[in-house]
C-alpha cells in the first residue's frame, strides 16, 4: 500500500476525525486529513452499548479469523440471503444470544466484567468500535463516532489523535477497503476455503 500522507487540520466538523482520499482506480489510500478534536478514549468493559446489542457483520476475512480459531462457521455466522446482500463486503451477521448480546461476550467472574472470549480475533467492526466510517464518495471515507460509548471522553483515556488513529484504526479501515477492492473483483480466493 502507498504510504498516506499526513496533515493535520483545526477545521470543526460534527463528529467527523478524519477524512481519508483514496485512489480511484487502485483504492489506495492517497490522503488522510484528522480533524484535531482533543477527544480521549478508553474502553470502561460496560458492555452496555456495544457486545449487549448483539454482534456487528462480518467481513469474509472476520469470519475466517474466527473459523481458524476452531468455530465452525454455523456456530457463529447468519449468512446474507444473497438477494438481499448488495455489499459483498460483508458476508452476514455475527450471531446473537436469546437475550441480544454476542455470543462471544463471556462474563469474567475474577474480574467481574465482560469480556470478549475472541478479542485477538474479534471482527473488523469491533476493533473499530467506538468508531465507524461511511463512504461521503465513492474516493472518500469519513471517520466518525458511535455517540453512546461510555469510554468517549474518558479523561482516563487516550487522546484521539493522528498516532491513536494510525496505531488504532488504520488497519480495520485499510481491511475494510482491501475487502471492497477483493470483494468487487470476485478475487475472493481465501475465504472459499471457509
Ligand atoms: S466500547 Fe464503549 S460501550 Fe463498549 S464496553 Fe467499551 S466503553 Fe462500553
Ligand atoms: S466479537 Fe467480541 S468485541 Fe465483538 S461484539 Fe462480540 S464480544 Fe463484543
Amino acid at each position: 500500500m502507498k504510504k498516506a500522507i499526513l496533515r493535520t487540520s483545526n477545521l470543526e466538523r460534527n463528529e467527523e476525525l478524519a477524512r481519508i482520499t483514496l485512489n480511484p482506480k487502485t483504492m489506495q489510500i492517497l490522503n488522510i486529513i484528522i480533524y484535531e478534536r482533543k477527544l480521549r478514549f478508553k474502553c470502561r468493559r460496560c458492555a452496555t452499548f456495544c457486545c449487549r446489542l448483539g454482534g456487528p457483520k462480518l467481513t469474509r476475512k472476520d469470519a475466517l479469523c474466527i473459523a481458524q480459531g476452531g468455530y465452525a462457521r454455523e456456530e457463529f455466522l447468519i449468512p446474507f440471503r444473497k438477494e438481499w446482500n448488495s455489499s459483498s463486503t460483508f458476508l452476514g451477521d455475527l450471531r446473537s444470544n436469546e437475550e441480544g448480546s454476542c455470543i462471544f461476550l463471556k462474563f469474567n467472574s475474577d474480574e467481574g466484567n465482560y469480556e470478549c472470549s475472541i478479542y485477538d480475533s474479534r471482527p473488523s467492526l469491533c476493533k473499530l468500535y467506538p468508531f465507524d466510517f461511511r463512504n461521503e464518495s465513492p474516493q472518500s471515507i469519513s471517520l466518525g463516532l458511535i455517540p453512546c460509548c461510555r469510554g468517549l471522553n474518558n479523561p482516563d483515556g487516550e487522546l484521539v489523535d493522528e498516532g491513536y488513529i494510525m496505531d488504532s484504526l488504520f488497519d480495520p479501515i485499510s481491511d475494510f477497503i482491501l475487502r471492497h477492492v477483493l470483494s468487487t473483483r470476485n478475487d475472493v480466493g481465501e475465504e472459499r476455503a471457509l
